[in-house]
Parts: structure tokens; sequence; C-alpha cells
């Protein structure tokens, strides 16, 4: 069992104060978000975990055509909103439903998900296919995509404030499919696609896949395939099949790179069928 060295738990009520308490000790020091990840492994090195639960970025609010989800709302704060529920389709709600359980949902935080990004983050590919981008502070604030972040390897990373649902996303819809053991199992692995489709045209098409066992990426040689087409039976299966052909899969022990491959087609064409027919509607 990790022991561990925890010594102080500061509560600032500022952000210049809180990325101070982060900056100033890098390897001692950790964000406290909703806890449940944190608490299965705290770093030997930490001893100071700096409690973000008095910054004010918890609301989940309008900004122009964004929607803007603080970082510090849990996740049933934020599947509950009725901005969240109107954004394309409710589409980021239906994944959501599909983290974990309940209960670790109204614990556990957007922004926690967002700076873990677990390989099999349902999250992710939620919000990759959404376009979503982070505001977040590192003695400045600033606007940067999620997939910036992510990238990112510098210590400390920056204190995310806010995850921000691009107004240009709004009038689209969205479809997920999870392939895991149990309903509240991390999955095997996932799949988001997100359309926009004009005179039966797919104007936007975009298509992530996680779990593979990395954590989620977009597929553009996917995307391209549909961009300007019907979202027919055939486009379909051509983009199942070009997704099988370019997904990134490894073995582990929660499946083979060969039957990753096999779920990244299925997932790909239930999502885009989804989409043509029915919607933003999620299996449950
Ligand atoms: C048992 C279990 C089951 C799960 N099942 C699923 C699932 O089915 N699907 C899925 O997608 N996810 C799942 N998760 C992942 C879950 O969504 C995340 O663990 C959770 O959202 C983390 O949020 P938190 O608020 O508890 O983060 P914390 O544990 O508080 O923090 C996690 C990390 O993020 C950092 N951090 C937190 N907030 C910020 C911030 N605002 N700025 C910068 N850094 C920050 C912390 O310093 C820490 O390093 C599961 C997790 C657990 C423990």
């Amino acid at each position: 069992m990790a022991v561990h060295q925890i010594r102080s738990v500061v509560r600032p009520a500022t952000l210049e104060e809180a990325w101070e308490c982060r900056r100033s000790e890098p390897g001692a020091s950790r964000f406290l978000a909703g806890g449940i990840d944190l608490v299965l492994y705290v770093p030997p090195t930490v001893s100071t975990l700096i409690d973000l639960s008095c910054l004010g970025i918890d609301a989940v609010r309008q900004e122009g055509s964004d929607v803007v989800m603080g970082a510090m709302a849990t996740l049933t704060e934020v599947l509950e909103s009725p901005l969240v529920g109107e954004f394309a389709g409710g589409f980021l709600r239906d994944v959501l439903r599909r983290v974990a359980s309940p209960l670790q949902r109204n614990v556990a935080t957007l922004g926690g998900a967002v700076v873990r990004a677990h390989p099999w983050s349902d999250v992710i590919p939620a919000l990759l296919v959404l376009d979503a981008q982070l505001d977040v502070f590192d003695g400045r604030r600033s606007t940067v995509e999620l997939s910036e972040v992510r990238a990112r390897s510098e210590s400390p990373s920056p204190l995310v404030l806010t995850v921000r649902l691009p107004g240009a996303s709004c009038d689209g819809r969205g479809a997920f499919e999870k392939f895991a053991r149990t309903g509240f199992d991390v999955g095997v692995l996932n799949c988001a696609c997100f359309a926009i489709i004009e005179r039966g045209l797919c104007r936007t098409a975009r298509v992530a896949v996680g779990g593979t066992p990395s954590v989620a990426r977009r597929l553009p040689r996917v995307e391209e395939t549909l961009v300007g087409k019907p979202l027919s039976a055939s486009q379909i299966a051509l983009a199942a099949q070009t997704a099988a052909g370019v997904v990134d899969v490894r073995d582990d022990r929660r499946a083979t790179a060969e039957y990753r491959r096999v779920l990244t087609a299925v997932g790909v064409r239930r999502c885009l069928e989804n989409l043509a027919g029915l919607g933003s509607e999620v299996k449950e």
C-alpha cells in the first residue's frame, strides 16, 4: 500500500495564490479537486495539497454562444446543467451518464477528468469531437485547445479554470460508443463521432477513438472521408474500414490490438449510423 507524506492542505482564495503554491513546489504539491483519482495514488514526494474549492470555478454558464463549464463542476453538475443538455442535442450529457457510477460522478470534477486524462477516459473523446477548449491560468490567463494541454510536458502544468464548448458545435449532433465489461467498468475502447449535416451532406465531421489503450485521439483520415459526403451506408462502411486501418492500437491486459481494431470499426459504424438515423441518441 502506498504511503503518503501529506503534511498540509491549503485552500487559496485567488488564482494567483493557487498558482504560486503550485509553482513554488512543483514536485511537492498537487492541485486537489474531487480527489477520487488523487487519493488512489499520491506520489510519495507530495506533501502539500492545494484545494481548488474556493476559487469560484465551478459554475456552468453561457458566454456569447459558448457554453463554459467550470473545472470544479462535478460530472453530475455538468450533466444536469440545462445548458449542457441543450448543446449539440445533449451529446455531452449522454456521454457523462456513462462515466463510472452516480456516486463517483457526484465527486469527480470535469477539470480532474480533463487533466488526469486516463487512457480509457470517456470524457476526453467527447470533448475532442466537440472541439473543446480550455481556459487555463499559469500566472496569466489563456485559452488553449484541449489537445494542446495534453501534449504539454512542462511541470507544473497550468491550472485549468474552465472547459469551453464553442458555439460553432452547438448545432451538430454527437454519438458515443463504449465497449466495457459492465455498466460501471472503464472501457476496453471507446469512440465518439460528431457531425454537422447541411442539405444531407456532412459540413463538419469529427471522429475520436480512445482506450486504444492510449488516450483518445482524433482520426483526421476518417474525418476526411466524411466531409462533403452524405452519411450513406456505403460512406459509413468506408469510414469504419478507414478507422480500423489507421487507428493506433496495442495489446494490454484488457484486450488485444486486433480486438481493438475490430471494435474501432464497429464503434465508428454504430456512431455514424446513429447520427444518420437517430440524431444524438446514446445507448445506455
Ligand atoms: C473508480 C473510478 C472509476 C472511473 N470510471 C471512469 C469511467 O468510466 N469513465 C471515465 O471517463 N472516467 C472514469 N474515471 C475517471 C474520473 O472521471 C476521474 O478520475 C475524475 O474525473 C477525476 O476528477 P477529480 O475531481 O476527482 O480529480 P482529482 O483526483 O482531484 O485530480 C486528478 C488530477 O488532476 C489534477 N487536477 C484536478 N483539477 C485540476 C485543475 N482544475 N487544474 C489542474 N489540475 C487539476 C490533480 O492535481 C490531479 O493530478 C474513474 C475514476 C475512478 C477513480
